[in-house]
């Protein structure tokens, strides 16, 4: 196996997000790596289409000051850059992996539930960040 030398951690910014980032830190020291990591916020427009007949946009500004603040405080704990910090606007699955074509990397780490029965035919971030990835992909079990 060749060394890994930029690695992209998703985080959802939840406590399960430290497990998750544990590992790409432990990574990033195995391989001497570069640790880059990203938060996508899902536009309300997205979730909820043409559903809530209101304007979401003061809402969606707090989300995003909020995931701004969140992010800011995760990345200073996994010491990643500030240039290395990212926050998307999309779907997450999407969003990493054109992120992790336009930084190059060859690693992403992102958590997995190990769902089953319903909830896994609905499908999850981590299988969706699988399919079609440019690069390797660790799905860290968390929360089980
Ligand atoms: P989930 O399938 O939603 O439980 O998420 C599993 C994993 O996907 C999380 O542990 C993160 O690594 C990643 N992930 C989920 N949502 C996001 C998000 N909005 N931004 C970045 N990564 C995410």
């Amino acid at each position: 196996m060749s060394d890994y030398k930029h690695i992209l951690v998703g985080v959802d910014l939840t406590v399960e997000s430290r497990d998750v980032s544990r590992k790409a830190c432990a990574l990033r020291t195995a391989f001497d790596a570069k640790l880059s990591c990203v938060h996508v916020i899902e536009p309300l427009s997205l979730a909820y289409g043409g559903d809530i007949p209101m304007d979401l946009s003061t809402i969606q500004e707090q989300i995003q000051d909020t995931a701004k603040t969140h992010l800011a405080d995760f990345a200073a704990t996994l010491d990643v850059a500030e240039d290395d910090r990212h926050l998307i606007f999309g779907r997450p699955e999407t969003e990493i992996h054109t992120l992790a074509n336009e930084i190059g990397a060859d690693l992403i780490v992102v958590g997995s539930h190990g769902r089953h029965g319903l909830a896994l035919l609905l499908g999850s971030t981590a299988n969706g960040v699988l399919h079609g990835a440019p690069c390797d992909v660790l799905a860290v079990r968390v929360g089980d």
